[in-house]
This record gives structure tokens, sequence and C-alpha cells, in this order.
């Protein structure tokens, strides 16, 4: 079969990536992978988020994100063999620790601002545009912060950082957190508004706008990329059973990505950030907007059919590894001590996805080999379903050779 573009990856970089070269008259492939709930697109929290993106350990110290992985029960964690090859010189442990510095920061949230402003409004515009069904909620997100200890130490750091960067913050008593969200137990102590933030269920998103694609006749094939070799007339994929031959190649595979350009003898710093989703079945309350419960660092959100969702941890660890379940229980626990939900929350999903993350916070778009032919749209770490629009039109701008001044932020060629 030959297109002009096969895109490897199925999650919504992958994806948005095909709908707008299709829009712009290429012929697109998407080799989705082993099927939708593989990525980190099809369970994370679902916040296009409006606000800064930097923890607040992070904003203080290389030291205080290693004093929390310590932890017991730490949100943050390693596969100790991870930790071990990741901290040696050259690794990510490694690369993270020196991007923590105050003018990379500042540098790497002002592109990043951008990136996620524009984003919010492309989503917004292709759900109505296409009709996805997405259960849009667009009445904000609400942090909530029951330590006093916390709340003091945090609240004002996050807010001013986003302040800085231009976002709409408004910081809250506890008495009007819980008039904002009446579920939340007594004994908030504070918390931030952000107005901005929209919520969509990424799982509905995802297969939405597969429907969609396929709807404008964009095939979107459940199979894994075996093999990839670029030669003097184009790109040969080896996808499933078949072989498909394109001009160019997107590798949008989101963790993956290291693996295959590891086949190609290519490398990145690539390393998955592993997050975890507990789904409960249907209860009789109904949350105001998504809650993210600042002391377990746990985003709670509702399904329009009434299921609460938890998501939460960041643990590094190889993409292909099991779920550990201790996480889930620990999580839902953790829920009952911040919402007054009636009933036991019975959890009747469960789910582990990687953010693919880079140690200097930005992802890499951008052509990865001589020929030109290979394009690398990965590293977007906590951030892939707010900036997953406007790196398809990242991308879009390198195929068709337009010049983007913000390109320059993403090569991968810092990193080869
Ligand atoms: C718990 C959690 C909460 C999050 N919350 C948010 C949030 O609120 N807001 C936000 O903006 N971001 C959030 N994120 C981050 C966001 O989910 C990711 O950054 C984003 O989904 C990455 O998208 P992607 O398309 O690059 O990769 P993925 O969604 O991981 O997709 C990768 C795709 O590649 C496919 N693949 C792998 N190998 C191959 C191969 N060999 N051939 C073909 N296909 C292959 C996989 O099957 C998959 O379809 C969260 C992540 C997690 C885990």
């Amino acid at each position: 079969m030959n297109v002009d573009v096969v895109v490897v990856g199925g999650g919504f970089v992958g994806l948005f990536t095909a709908y707008r070269l299709h829009k712009s008259g290429f012929r697109v492939v998407v080799a989705g992978g082993d099927g939708p709930r593989l990525g980190a697109s099809w369970g994370n929290a679902g916040l296009i988020h409006q606000g800064s993106t930097t923890t607040v350990p992070e904003i203080l110290g290389f030291w205080r994100v290693v004093r929390l992985a310590l932890r017991r029960g730490s949100y943050i964690s390693s596969n100790p063999k991870v930790a071990l090859k990741e901290s040696l010189p050259g690794g990510w442990i490694w690369r993270y620790a020196r991007s923590l510095r105050r003018e990379q920061h500042i540098r790497r949230e002002a592109v990043l601002t951008e990136l996620a402003r524009e984003g919010k409004s492309m989503w917004l515009e292709t759900i109505r545009s296409e009709g996805l069904d997405v259960e849009l909620l667009e009445r904000g997100s609400l942090e909530a912060f029951f330590s006093e200890e916390l709340f003091n130490l945090e609240a004002r750091v996050v807010a001013d950082e986003a302040s800085r960067l231009g976002y709409r913050v408004q910081l809250l008593s506890g008495e009007d957190c819980r008039e904002m969200e009446p579920l939340l137990k007594e004994g908030v102590a504070g918390g931030i508004h952000y107005p901005d933030d929209v919520w969509l269920n990424p799982s509905k998103a995802l297969e939405s706008l597969v429907s969609a694609l396929e709807r404008l006749g964009v095939e979107v094939a459940w199979e894994r990329v075996k093999a990839i070799e670029v030669g003097g007339d184009g790109v040969r994929v080896e996808a499933g059973g078949r072989v498909l031959r394109a001009e160019h190649v997107v590798l949008a595979a989101g963790a993956w990505v290291g693996k295959i350009l590891k086949s190609l003898r290519l490398k990145i710093p690539l390393i998955a950030g592993r997050g975890y989703l507990a789904v409960s079945e249907p209860v009789n309350e109904r949350l105001s907007r998504p809650i993210f419960y600042a002391d377990e660092k746990i985003v709670i959100s509702q399904t329009a059919g009434g299921n609460l969702r938890f998501t939460s941890y960041f643990e590094l660890n190889d993409p292909d590894a099991p779920l550990d379940h201790s996480k889930i229980i620990q999580m839902t626990r953790k829920v009952r001590n911040a919402l007054n939900i009636s009933g036991d929350t019975r959890i009747v999903d469960e789910w582990v996805g990687s953010r693919p993350c880079l140690p200097d916070g930005l992802p890499v778009i951008g052509r990865v080999e001589a020929a030109g032919r290979i394009l690398v749209a990965t590293g977007h770490c906590r951030l892939g379903l707010t900036l997953a629009p406007t790196t398809a039109k990242l991308v879009e701008d390198i195929i068709t050779g337009r010049e983007t001044p913000n390109l320059r932020h993403f090569s991968p060629a810092r990193f080869m």
C-alpha cells in the first residue's frame, strides 16, 4: 500500500497528526499499535490544563524531588534498576537534575504556555467541527489542600507561577472550596481555582477521534509496527501482516518511540513516567468539576455516567511492566479521605499508562535521520492531551516546509 505519511501511534498525538495532515490533503494511514487502551491517552486525567505545569518540588529543587521519591507510599517512585541506570552521567535522572535550573524552567514554561493556550482552542474547535462526543466540561478545575502547612508552602508558589505566565487563577479559602465543591470533606485548608481548565473523558475522546478519522476516510489500523527501513525513494514500514510505503513516517508512539528509534540505531533519552487510573462504579453524587487533591496528588473526575475516575502516580519503569494493583487500592483509599461519597466506591476498571517524558520537560518534534523522512513527535509527559493539536500543527509545518520559529525548542538534535 502506498501513502504519503504513515503515522505510528494511536494516541492523541498520532491521531491529531493524522487528522491535521489529512485536512491538508495528505494520504495518511495510522498504525496504532496493539489497541487504543495501551497508550497514555486512553486513561489520563482528562484535563486540558491552563496553568503552570512545573510541580512545586521541581521549582524548589532536585533534592526535594528525591526526598519525595524516597518517602514510603509517595506518588513518585522508580523501579530500582531504572533509577540506578538513569542516575549515571548521561542518564535521564542525571539530565533531569541539570534541567531544574531557574532560567531553564522559565524558558520551558514560556514555550509550553503558548502551546497549551493554542492547544485548548484547537481542541474546542475540533470537538465542535467534527461533533466529537467527549463529555466536555468547561467549568475549570479546583486544586484542594487539606494540610494547612502544604497550602502555605505550595499554593502561593503555584498561583504566583501561573499568574506570571498569564493564566487566570484564584486562591481560595477552605470555606470557598467547600462552597464550590460541597462533596469535599470538612477540614479543607484552601485551594486554587483554575477557571480556564477544560475536562474531557479521554477514552471517549480517543474513540470519537478514531471514528471521525474513519468517517473522513483515514485508516486507523490497530497493528504494531515491526520494522522501518529508509530507502532512496521513501520509507518501507512493516505493520501487522503487510508492508506500507510512504514518503514520510511520523513516530508518535509515546513512550515506545525510544524502542523504535533503537531499532534504527538512533537514540533520545525518553523514559516512561507511568500513571495509574481507577474507575469506580457510578455513584449517586455529582462532582461540580475535576478536583486535584493536592495533598496526595490525585486528580478526581467523573464521567457523564457517574463513574468516578482517580488518576495519580509517577513511576519510572518499563512501559510494558505490569500494573501494581496495590497503587489502585492505596489511591482509592486516599480519595475517601477527601470526598463525602456514600456507598463503597467499588472499582470496576484499573489501568496503567506511560507518560513519554524527556529530561528537559519539552517534547521532541522534528526530523531524526539524514534523509529527513522519519519525524518524531513525542515527549509530552504530563501534557500530551493538552498539547496534541499544536504538536500536529508543528508536524505539518515540518512536512510542508513551513518555517516556524517555535520548532527550534523541540528539535531532536538537542539530544543527538
Ligand atoms: C495518569 C495520567 C494522567 C495524565 N493526565 C493528563 C492531563 O490531565 N492532561 C494532559 O494534557 N496530559 C495528561 N497526561 C499525559 C498524556 O496522557 C500523555 O502525554 C499523552 O497521552 C501522550 O500521547 P501520545 O499520543 O504521545 O502517546 P500514547 O497515548 O502513549 O500513545 C502511544 C501509542 O503508540 C502505540 N504504539 C506503541 N508501540 C507501537 C508500535 N511499535 N507500532 C505502532 N504503534 C505503537 C501505542 O499502542 C499507543 O497507541 C496524563 C498521563 C497519565 C498516565
